[in-house]
C-alpha cells in the first residue's frame, strides 16, 4: 500500500501521490527544514494520537515554524487518510517544513506559508506478545555522529540515515548509538531500553536523543503496573553488553526484542521473559493513549 494511487494530503488537499508536487526551492528540500511525525493506526485506532501532535507543536515551536493547525485539524487529515487509503495497519507521516523562499539563504524568511505533507504506509501487523511469532532483532552499534539536538524530531535525518545504513551493510536490523563516554543514547530510528535483573532501565531525556512516544507511554505503562522496576539513567556500553535483555522502541515495532548485538549474544541469546511481560502490558493499554 505504497503506490503512485496512495491518496496524500498536501497544502490542503488531498490527491493521489502521483499528483503531489512540491517546489525544489521548498526549504525541506534544500535544508531539510521542517520537522515531522509518525502515528500508528492499527484498523482504524489511532494510538497516542495527542502525543505524538504535541511532540510536533515543540518540534515547530524549538524551530520557529508558526503553523496555525490545531489538534483536531491533524486528526481528520488523519481520519481522512484512513478511510481514503483502506484502513488497514498504517502508519500515517505527516511533515511540516518551512515553506518554499524564492531564493536559497539560510535566515529563516519572512511571509511565507509552511508545507504541509501527509501520507499514509503499510505498517506490519500489531506485535503480539508471543514469544514463538516476534521477530528477534540482531543489531550492531557505533559512536552516535549526529547533531546535539536529537530530541527535535527534524526532517534533516542524514545522521540517522548513515548510522541506519551502518545496520544494513552490516547485515542487521539496527545500530545502537553511544557518546564519546561510552554511553547509550538510542538507536538510528528507535529508542533502547535494557534489562538487568528485572530492572528495565532506559537513558534519560536529554539532547541526546529523541522523546519516543512508544517509551514514554511504555514507561507509564510499567509504572502503573508496577510488577515492574523501572529506571531512566545513565546507561554504559559495557551495561548494555552485559544486560539480560535489550529492547528497540518506535512506533512501528512496540517493544522490540533484541538477541544479539555486535555478534554476540544478548542473555541467553532468545527472547526474554521481562519483554513478554511488558510488551503483554503495552497491548493491553496502548489504545488508552
Ligand atoms: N528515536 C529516533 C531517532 C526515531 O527516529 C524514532 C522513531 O522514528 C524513535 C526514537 C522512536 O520514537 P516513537 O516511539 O515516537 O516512534
Amino acid at each position: 500500500m505504497a503506490d503512485a494511487n496512495n491518496i496524500v494530503f498536501l497544502d490542503g488537499q488531498f490527491m493521489p501521490m502521483s499528483e503531489a508536487k512540491i517546489s525544489p526551492m521548498d526549504r525541506g528540500f534544500l535544508f531539510g527544514d521542517g520537522i515531522y511525525e509518525v502515528v500508528p493506526s492499527y484498523q482504524a485506532k489511532l494510538v497516542g494520537f495527542e502525543l505524538h501532535i504535541q511532540r510536533m507543536q515543540i518540534g515547530l515551536d524549538a524551530i520557529g515554524i508558526e503553523l496555525k493547525m490545531a489538534v483536531n485539524d491533524w486528526r481528520d487529515i488523519a481520519q481522512n487518510l484512513i478511510e481514503k487509503n483502506g484502513r488497514g495497519d498504517l502508519g500515517l507521516y505527516f511533515h511540516v517544513s518551512r515553506g518554499a523562499d524564492m531564493k536559497r539563504f539560510h535566515a529563516f524568511p519572512e511571509n511565507i506559508q509552511p508545507t504541509v505533507f501527509a501520507y499514509a504506509f503499510s505498517i506490519p501487523a500489531a506485535t503480539l506478545a508471543d514469544k514463538q511469532k516476534v521477530k528477534q532483532y540482531r543489531v550492531t552499534s557505533t559512536e552516535d555522529l549526529r547533531w546535539k539536538r536529537c530530541q527535535i524530531k527534524s526532517t534533516s535525518l542524514l545522521g540517522n540515515v548513515m548510522h541506519f545504513q551502518q545496520s544494513q551493510e552490516a547485515g542487521v536490523d539496527e545500530t545502537i548509538l553511544y557518546n564519546q563516554h561510552n554511553e547509550l543514547t538510542e538507536a538510528s530510528a528507535c529508542n533502547v531500553f535494557i534489562v538487568k535483573n528485572e530492572v528495565v532501565v532506559t537513558p534519560p531525556l536529554d539532547n541526546q536523543l529523541l522523546p519516543g512516544i512508544t517509551r514514554n507511554m511504555l514507561l507509564d505503562i510499567l509504572r502503573k503496573d508496577g510488577t515492574l522496576q523501572v529506571q531512566e539513567r545513565v546507561i554504559s556500553m559495557a551495561e548494555v553488553h552485559a544486560a539480560d535483555e535489550l529492547w528497540l522502541t518506535s512506533s512501528s515495532k512496540d517493544i522490540a526484542p533484541v538477541v544479539e548485538l555486535d555478534g554476540q549474544p544478548i542473555g541467553t541469546g532468545s527472547v526474554g521473559d521481562i519483554w513478554l511481560l511488558a510488551q503483554t502490558l503495552y497491548c493491553a493499554n496502548k489504545h488508552t493513549y
